[in-house]
This record gives C-alpha cells, sequence and structure tokens, in this order.
C-alpha cells in the first residue's frame, strides 16, 4: 500500500530529512585517514540524539549500529568496526537516518577520504549526478520506470555497473514503504507516481560488473563482485505538485 502524505506530514517529514542530513554533514567533518567506521558511527548517534530524534537503522532488522557504512568495495550495508580504519585514497559511503515525531528521513553520501583518484572521483561524481537526475523524474504523472530509466541510461553510458538486487523505497511512518524504487528500469513503467507520496532514491553504482558477493559469516555487507569500489548517494524527496521537494537537503556537502 502506497500512503500519500498530507502537507502537516510533510512538515513532519521535513524535520527527520533535516536531522538526517545533518548527521550526514556532522560526519563529513570527521572522514579522514586513521578514523575508524564505529567513530563515524558514534558521531552519526550522537548528532541524531542530540536533535531530540531517534536513529532509526538501529536494531531495524537486527541491524546493530545508526549508520551502515560501506568502504571501497562494500556497496551497502557494511557494519561500523573499531578495527576498520579508513586510509587515504578510500571512499566511504555513509547511510543512516533519524526519526522524529513517527515519521523517517533516509539518507546517504559517498565521502572521500582524503586525495582519491580520479577515476573513483568520476565514479562518485556520476552516481550524485545520477541520484539528481533520478530526482528530476520524480514529479506527478511519471512512473517509477522513469526514475529508474534515467539514472542507468546515464550511469551505464559512462561505462558503469548499476547494482539490481537492491533499491529507494518509499518512506514515512515506517523506514521502508512501497513503492519499490529500482535504480534501472523502463520509461512509463511501474508505479504512477502522485503528490503526497514520498520516496528515498538512492542509486549504487559500480565502477566495474553490476554484479554483487556477499561473504560467508556476514550477511550484511554487500560487495562488489569484481571488487572495485561503488558509490552510493541517497536523498528522501516528497513528489509535489511543483516537482520534486528534497527532505534531506545538505548544503554543506552537495
Ligand atoms: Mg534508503
Amino acid at each position: 500500500m502506497i500512503v500519500l502524505k498530507s502537507a502537516r506530514e510533510l512538515e513532519i517529514m521535513k524535520e527527520a530529512g533535516r536531522i538526517s542530513a545533518g548527521a550526514l554533514m556532522e560526519v563529513g567533518k570527521y572522514v579522514r585517514p586513521g578514523v575508524s567506521t564505529l567513530e563515524l558511527d558514534e558521531i552519526c548517534y550522537d548528532y541524531i540524539k542530540s536533535q531530540g530524534a531517534e536513529p532509526n537503522f538501529l536494531h531495524l532488522y537486527d541491524f546493530p549500529n545508526t549508520a551502515c557504512i560501506s568502504v571501497n568495495d562494500e556497496i551497502i550495508h557494511g557494519i561500523p568496526s573499531k578495527n576498520r580504519i579508513l586510509k587515504e585514497g578510500d571512499i566511504v559511503s555513509v547511510d543512516t537516518g533519524a526519526k522524529i515525531d513517527g515519521y523517517n528521513g533516509d539518507n546517504a553520501y559517498t565521502f572521500y577520504v582524503g586525495e582519491v583518484s580520479p577515476e573513483v572521483q568520476r565514479l562518485c561524481e556520476t552516481t550524485r549526478e545520477a541520484l539528481l537526475i533520478g530526482i528530476q523524474q520524480a514529479v506527478p504523472g511519471n512512473r517509477v520506470g522513469d526514475i529508474g530509466a534515467a539514472i542507468q541510461e546515464y550511469c551505464e553510458s559512462r561505462g558503469y555497473g548499476v547494482v539490481r538486487e537492491y533499491e529507494g523505497h518509499g518512506i514515512g511512518t515506517k523506514l521502508h514503504e512501497e513503492p519499490g524504487v529500482p535504480n534501472f528500469g523502463r520509461p512509463h513503467k511501474g508505479v504512477r507516481l502522485l503528490p503526497g507520496m514520498t520516496i528515498a532514491i538512492e542509486p549504487m553504482i559500480n565502477m566495474g560488473t553490476a554484479k554483487i558477493k556477499q561473504l560467508p559469516g556476514d550477511e550484511w555487507t554487500v560487495f562488489t563482485a569484481d571488487g572495485k569500489p561503488s558509490a552510493h548517494y541517497e536523498h528522501s524527496i516528497a513528489i509535489t505538485e511543483d516537482g520534486p521537494v528534497i527532505l534531506t537537503p545538505r548544503p554543506t556537502l552537495d
């Protein structure tokens, strides 16, 4: 079931989104060689709590932390660890969200650790642009397939792999609601977009193959099958008569 949100509900979702984005902007101040992914997770937790909100990833589906933190060839769902120390040239994707007054925010950003190679920068810039291109398609009358097709076309034209197994989603009183929002698809296909729908769009784009793998003993972390890096950017947005509204703006990052 797709839940349309009222103007009053959208105001609360803007607050949830503001805090979710604030957590990413706060983390961004601390991303550098030598920091552990667990330290970044704790910064997220402390920020969200300081805003009077709850970390909505924590314990959801038994996930143990506030943020999914995924390094280099980890696509998504990396588990923060004190033993995972970032080093110069890494990229680190942080995915986190906050819940306040019963409503959720969700967003993700791939940070550079120090200087990264031009090839990796191009991957990240393409993924960030793909997110914005997808958001532009999130207008009443379009369909979910218009979002996915735009993201897929842009990224594949640049030679990158578009992850198929994971996708964006509706968001509201639940972190994950209908509809699913794939990063691939066909124009004019799928669920029709209506004013009042709130969705998270989140391209996960691989430098090489689109194929994924998981490792024994870790049911969370999703890796690229070929070990090449992957980038992940996400916004929660509202579909309105006036066009898409980003609920998780991050002026110090984008
Ligand atoms: Mg999400």
